[in-house]
């Protein structure tokens, strides 16, 4: 059985000096604490995917993603609890012979297969999207379709009283939570999405193909900060470590790395740069959790 998520997640008010100091409110939704087993923002995506699965009585769910994708584990974990058999396609072949990582023994702990293909057949199954038979759901990679963005739009839809001067900020791996978030925001508030990955133009294409899937309209509430992604998917710099453990020695949260940490950086930055005038208030989405050490 898939147990419960813990909803609505906290919201928390953070005492930081250098937001105090510009008059600007800092605040942390707190996803990374939605479910006990489907981490972060993988939750709110998969799960009206998940009651669409069960609905349609599926029998299994294959989806795509790299050796380190939450999104993976996340899909195995809830398969396996569901009941359901599931599929990885994972990036990259010379990972089959290679011990298994954390991440990748994890997603087969919980019960899924994963077929290791090259860098260009990831490609080609990517856009086949082939269901491997009768009764399977096949998912994009990370998770971002149209069911998805109606599944992160419940992140703004549990802040109350938003307004003018709110200003929402999540990360945006494949747009699919910030088209979410922008699309749920009411009373005037904006969505900023930090990008993770080099991505200007193509990302702002994926968030309004999804908006026009889930919604059949657009939105003109978000848009996409490209200056923080430190050099590309997944890099990590010592400034941006270093960062993350001030981070937590302040405010006694260690974030996670690729998203969260770019995150926070990035807000802080745009502080620092005079970008956000007083009065705003800024709502964090902490989307995961950290990798374990
Ligand atoms: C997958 C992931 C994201 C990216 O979300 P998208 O909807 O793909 O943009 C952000 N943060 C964390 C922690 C993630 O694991």
């Amino acid at each position: 059985m898939l147990l419960p998520a813990d909803l609505p997640t906290p919201l928390q008010v953070l005492d930081d000096p250098d937001f105090a100091a510009a008059g600007v409110e800092l605040r942390l939704k707190r996803d990374d604490l939605a479910h006990p087993t489907v981490p972060g923002n993988k939750w709110r995506k998969l799960a009206p995917n998940l009651a669409h699965a069960v609905e349609t009585g599926a029998v299994g769910l294959l989806t795509y993603g790299g050796a380190y994708s939450t999104h993976l584990r996340a899909v195995a974990a809830a398969a396996g609890a569901l009941g359901l058999a599931s599929i990885g396609v994972v990036r990259g072949e010379e990972l089959e012979r290679a011990p298994r990582n954390w991440s990748l023994r994890a997603a087969e702990a919980d019960g899924m297969e994963l077929r290791f293909v090259s860098r260009s057949d990831y490609r080609r199954l990517l856009t086949e999207r082939r269901a491997p038979g009768e009764g399977w759901l096949v998912l994009p990679e990370g998770g971002s379709n149209a069911l998805a963005v109606r599944g992160a739009a419940a992140i703004p839809a549990e802040l109350p009283d938003l307004g003018p001067n709110d200003l929402l900020v999540c990360p945006v791996g494949t747009g699919g939570t910030l088209a979410g978030v922008a699309a749920g925001l009411t009373g005037g508030a904006r969505a900023l999405g930090v990008a993770v990955l080099r991505g200007e133009g193509y990302l702002e294409d994926e968030v309004r193909s999804l908006h026009q899937a889930a919604y059949g309209r657009q939105f003109t509430t978000w848009s996409i900060d490209h200056a923080h992604h430190g050099g590309g998917y997944g890099r990590v710099s010592p400034q941006l470590t270093a960062f993350a453990a001030e981070f937590e020695q302040r405010h006694g949260l260690r974030p996670e790395l690729r998203y969260v940490a770019k995150t926070l950086r990035a807000v802080h930055q745009r502080l620092m740069a005079g970008e956000l005038v007083a009065g705003t208030r800024v709502t964090v989405v902490v989307t995961g959790l950290p990798d374990p050490e």
